[in-house]
């Protein structure tokens, strides 16, 4: 059996639960970092893990990642996340015994659609539990697609950015999907000139109507801008993107952006303002925590547009105080959990 507490991405997790196994046709895990804030939130990613160490690893670095932004975005919810990394039974047969699994927990996890999973395996959970989010609801109740939300979260934080108007700005969008496409509609309805590049050719047609300028996948981050904004795969300001970086501020949707902690010295070495990813993408989760919560659709608007102040504060703490805006963002929550009573800072 393996144990969490040997893997050097545990970080005082809460508890993790190993479900599924032979008879059950599937296997996973339920890893709840923090509980803090109230029951445990994040998606279910479904992953063809090369081990199930590696699957570990995954379930406790995402989990820890929620915690940060649910608490960040001021959410009632702590951070858990859970990851599928085989099924060899019918899938729905699969998702409904995780769903058990879930109502197990009590409550203290719930759970939501992630990479890899659909709305037809959230509803296959919530035959057996309602410890899940992600089934479109009725008009006007919130629910529903999330990426318009980030979107709008990225679209508002960027503007603050720039003063207040992306008008006659250039910002270079890299990866122009669900999230990426959304914010050039914005950005190019208040007047921004856009550059963008996608490995993805029918998402780049559906942005070239948009009236943007395409730039080659390698050299977008390097294009004279106002503003960078990552909205494809994790890791992309690293050792060797930051001394090429073309704009003087980055602000994107995409988790994860920093390859390393010592990315985000870099960066302010360089002379770049960097949006603290988890603080600006929360749209979603706000969007998908709504529909748990029972929150209507003008709830999840506040809540959204409270992203971009919350950066402008984020990046004051950073300055003040001498912190990369990761390391303010992460201090802020760190306190937030203490003043809660518990820490694991
Ligand atoms: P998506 O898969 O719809 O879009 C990603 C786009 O990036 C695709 O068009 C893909 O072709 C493109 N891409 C992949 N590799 C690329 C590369 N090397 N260069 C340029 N483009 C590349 O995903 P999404 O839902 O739009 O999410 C984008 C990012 O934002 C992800 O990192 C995701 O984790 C994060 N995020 C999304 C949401 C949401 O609400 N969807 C919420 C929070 C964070």
């Amino acid at each position: 059996m393996i144990d969490p507490k040997s893997n050097p991405s545990f970080d005082g997790h809460e508890d993790v639960v190993f479900v599924g196994g032979e008879a059950q046709g599937f296997a996973g895990i339920i890893a709840i970092h923090s509980t803090v804030l109230g029951p445990s939130a994040g998606g279910c990613r479904i992953w063809d893990y090369d081990s199930a160490d590696d699957a570990l690893t995954d379930a406790l670095r995402l989990s820890r990642g929620m915690t940060y932004k649910n608490a960040m975005a001021e959410l009632p919810l702590g951070g858990g996340k859970a990851v599928i990394y085989r099924i060899n039974t019918d899938r729905a047969d699969a998702f409904h015994k995780f769903g058990e699994a879930v109502e197990r927990l009590n409550g203290r996890y719930i759970t939501a659609e992630d990479v890899g999973a659909t709305v037809s395996d959230m509803r296959a959970i919530a035959r057996a539990t309602s410890y899940v989010a992600g089934i479109p609801k009725e008009h006007g109740q919130a629910g529903g697609d999330p990426s318009p939300w980030t979107a709008l979260g990225v679209h508002l934080s960027i503007k603050a950015l720039l003063g207040g108007s992306v008008q006659g700005r250039t910002v270079a969008v890299q990866g122009v999907g669900a999230v990426g496409y959304h914010l050039c509609k914005l950005l190019a309805e208040e007047g921004a000139k856009l550059i963008v590049a996608d490995v993805n050719r029918t998402n780049l047609q559906r942005a070239e109507a948009l009236g943007v300028e395409i730039a080659p996948v390698d050299q977008i981050h390097a294009v004279g801008a106002d503003l960078f904004s990552p909205c494809a795969l994790g890791a992309g300001l690293n050792a060797r993107t930051i001394p090429e970086l073309g704009a003087p501020i980055v602000c994107g949707a995409a988790n994860n952006q920093l390859a390393t902690e010592d990315d985000g010295a870099r960066l302010v070495a360089r002379g770049v303002t960097y949006a603290p990813d988890y603080v600006v993408n929360a749209g979603g989760i706000i969007n998908v925590s709504a529909e748990y919560l029972g929150e209507t659709e003008a709830a999840v608007d506040a809540r959204v547009r409270a992203i971009a102040p919350r950066l402008l504060r984020v990046l004051e703490t950073a300055k003040s105080e001498n912190l990369t805006p990761h390391q303010a963002a992460d201090r802020i929550v760190r306190e937030r959990l203490a003043s809660r009573g518990k820490t694991r800072a």
